[in-house]
C-alpha cells in the first residue's frame, strides 16, 4: 500500500518531470531540425568530409578508408545525445530532494529519451520531408529527382531515330601528340562504376579519347573507365586524367612524391601501367601551373613509363595568363579549356597561339555552355541543341575535339550523330535562341570582368559555375563540395551594400544571383 508521503511524492515528482519532459521535446525538436537535419541532409547528398564541422578529423580517426564521408552523421548523432543527455541531468536534477530517488532517475531519463526522440524526429522531418526548409525538398524530393529523368538527362526531349547507331565520323590530330583523336571525346565527369558500358559503348563507335579525373564520381570514374578497359585494346584509347586527389585539387609547393603517387594511384584504379596524358587540373593561377614539383613528377612518371604527355586544364577567369604562360613554357602538349558558341572572342586567338607556336593539342570543354538541361524540352527542332553546339566547336579547324559528358545510353546517339557534319543555319538559329534564352544567368566562365567590383572578394564567376552544376547540371554533391572548398563565399554578400550592381557586362544581377547559390550550395539552406 502506498503511504500519504510516497503518495505525495509521486505526486509533485510527476508533475515535475510533465514540464521538462515537454520543454526537452520542443527545444529538442528546434535544434534536431537546424542541426542534424542539416548535417544528415547533407552527408545523404554525398557532400565531402571537408564540409562538416571537424569532418576531416572525424574521417581520419573513424574511417579512413571509407569512400563517403561520415562527419555529418557523426555530429548529428552527437548533438541529439547530447540534447538527451542535457535533458536527462536537467530533469534529474530536480528530484534529488524527492525520498524516491528511482522515479528522479525516470523522470530524467523521460526527458532524456524525449529530447532524443524529438530531436531525431525534427532531423528526420527536415532531412527527408524538407519541413520548413526553405526552397527544396527534402531528401526523398532529390533522391526522386535523381533517380527518375525527369527534365535532368535527355538533352533532347526525343531520342530520334535518324540519330540510332551513330559513330564518330571524322578523326583529327591530337597536336604534337599525334593521336588521330575522334572530333567528339568522352567526358567521363558524371560517369560511375556501374555506368562502365557507356565507356565501352562510346570506344564501340568510335570514340578513342577518354577524360577522367580522381575526383570525378569520387573516384567512379576511375573505376568505370577501369573496369571499361577490361573490354578496351589498351593501345587504341588515348587516357587522360589529372594531378588530383579523390577530394580536391593539389596546390602548388604539393611534394614531388604526392604528385606522383596520385597519378599512380589513378593507374591502380584503372588498371593500366600508364596514361597519356596527365593534367594539371582546372587551374586557375599561374603559380601552380609553374609548380616546379609537378614538373619534376611529371618528368619522373614520364622517364617511368606511366604518364607520356602534359597537360592543363583551365575555365576559370585567370584563363588567359594561364593559357598564354602554358604556351610560352612550351611544357604542355594539350589544353583543355572553355570553348563554345558566343563565347570571348579573343579566346579564339589563345588557342591560335597554342595551335601555332607549340603545335598543342585543343580539347575544347563546357561544349554546351552550361546547357540548361531542363529548359530543354523547348528545343523540338530537327536537330538537338546539344548536335549545333558540337557542331560549332567542331567547325574551328585548330580545335582537336569537343569533350563531352556522356551519362546516358541516349548521349551516344545524340552526340555522335553531330560528328563529321557542317554547321547550318538550322543550327545557328537554333543556338541563337538558345542565348536568348539564358540572358541575365549564363556567366561565362571566362570572364571575370565583374571581380573587381567586389570588395569582399567574392569569386562570383566560380560561384555561379557552381551554382550551375547543382541547377542545370543536377549534380548537387560535386557542386556543394566545389563550393565548400572556395577560400571565399557568397556569405560575405549578408549585409553588403552591393557594389557590384551593373558590374555584368550581360546583365547578371551578380548579387541576387551569388546570395541565391549560398543559399542553394550551404548548409542552413
Ligand atoms: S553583394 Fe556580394 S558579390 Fe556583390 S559586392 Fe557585395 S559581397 Fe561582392
Ligand atoms: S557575372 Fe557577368 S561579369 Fe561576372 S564573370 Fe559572370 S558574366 Fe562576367
Amino acid at each position: 500500500m502506498p503511504t500519504d508521503e510516497s503518495r505525495n511524492a509521486t505526486t509533485v515528482t510527476g508533475g515535475r518531470r510533465r514540464p521538462w519532459v515537454a520543454i526537452a521535446v520542443v527545444i529538442s525538436l528546434v535544434v534536431g531540425w537546424a542541426t542534424s537535419g542539416d548535417l544528415i541532409y547533407h552527408s545523404l547528398i554525398g557532400l565531402d568530409s571537408s564540409g562538416f564541422p571537424a569532418g576531416e578529423w572525424i574521417q581520419a580517426t573513424l574511417a579512413p578508408g571509407a569512400t563517403k564521408a561520415i562527419g555529418g552523421l557523426v555530429v548529428a548523432v552527437a548533438i541529439l545525445l547530447a540534447l538527451g543527455g542535457v535533458f536527462f541531468v536537467l530533469a534529474r536534477r530536480e528530484a534529488p530532494a524527492r525520498p524516491d530517488g528511482r522515479r528522479a532517475f525516470l523522470a530524467g531519463s523521460a526527458a532524456g529519451v524525449g529530447a532524443f526522440a524529438a530531436g531525431l524526429a525534427g532531423a528526420l522531418g527536415h532531412t527527408f520531408f524538407g519541413i520548413g526548409k526553405s526552397g527544396g525538398d527534402g531528401w526523398l524530393g532529390v533522391q526522386n529527382g535523381v533517380n527518375s529523368n525527369d527534365g535532368i538527362v535527355k538533352t533532347h526531349p526525343t531520342w530520334d531515330d535518324a540519330w540510332k547507331g551513330a559513330r564518330v565520323r571524322s578523326y583529327g590530330r591530337l597536336g604534337r601528340t599525334e593521336w588521330p583523336i575522334s572530333d567528339t571525346v568522352l567526358g567521363a565527369g558524371r560517369i560511375r562504376e556501374a555506368d562502365w558500358k557507356i565507356v565501352t559503348g562510346a570506344f564501340d563507335r568510335g570514340v578513342n579519347y577518354i577524360d577522367t579525373a580522381p575526383d570525378y564520381s569520387t573516384e567512379g570514374s576511375e573505376l568505370a573507365v577501369g573496369r571499361a578497359l577490361k573490354e578496351i585494346p589498351r593501345d587504341q584509347v588515348f587516357l587522360a586524367t589529372k594531378f588530383c586527389t579523390p577530394i580536391g585539387h593539389l596546390p602548388a609547393g604539393t611534394p614531388v612524391e604526392k604528385y606522383k603517387s596520385v597519378v599512380e594511384e589513378s593507374l591502380a584504379r584503372m588498371g593500366t601501367d600508364y596514361v597519356d596524358l596527365v593534367h594539371i587540373h582546372s587551374c586557375d593561377e599561374v603559380e601552380r601551373l609553374m609548380d616546379p614539383n609537378v614538373h619534376e613528377a611529371f618528368d619522373r612518371l614520364r622517364e617511368e613509363g606511366k604518364a607520356r604527355f602534359l597537360g592543363v586544364s583551365t575555365h576559370t577567369p585567370r584563363l588567359e595568363p594561364v593559357a598564354n604562360q602554358a604556351t610560352s613554357s612550351g611544357r604542355f602538349d594539350v589544353m583543355m579549356l572553355a570553348y563554345h558558341h558566343g563565347i570571348w572572342p579573343h579566346l579564339g586567338s589563345i588557342i591560335d597561339r597554342a595551335h601555332d607556336e607549340q603545335d598543342m593539342g585543343i580539347v575544347a570543354m563546357k561544349t554546351l555552355k552550361g546547357a540548361r538541361h531542363r529548359n530543354l524540352e523547348d528545343f523540338h527542332d530537327a536537330n538537338s541543341y546539344a548536335q549545333a553546339a558540337l557542331k560549332w566547336v567542331h567547325s574551328n579547324p585548330k580545335v582537336s575535339c569537343a569533350v563531352i559528358s556522356f551519362f546516358e545510353m541516349q548521349h551516344l546517339d545524340e552526340y555522335l550523330h553531330a560528328s563529321g557534319q557542317k554547321i547550318t543555319n538550322e543550327d545557328v538559329a537554333i543556338l541563337e535562341r538558345y542565348d536568348r534564352g539564358i540572358i541575365g544567368s549564363y556567366c561565362a566562365p571566362h570572364c571575370g570582368d565583374c571581380l573587381g567590383s567586389c570588395p569582399e572578394g567574392v569569386p562570383i564567376a566560380d560561384v555561379l559555375r557552381h551554382r550551375m552544376y547543382f541547377e542545370d547540371y543536377k549534380d548537387e554533391r560535386n557542386a556543394m563540395e566545389l563550393y565548400a572548398k572556395l577560400p571565399v563565399n557568397a556569405s560575405a554578400c549578408d549585409g553588403c551594400a552591393a557594389p557590384c550592381l551593373g558590374a555584368c557586362p550581360v546583365g547578371i544581377d551578380i548579387a541576387d544571383r551569388v546570395q541565391g547559390a549560398h543559399d542553394l550550395l550551404t548548409f542552413g539552406a
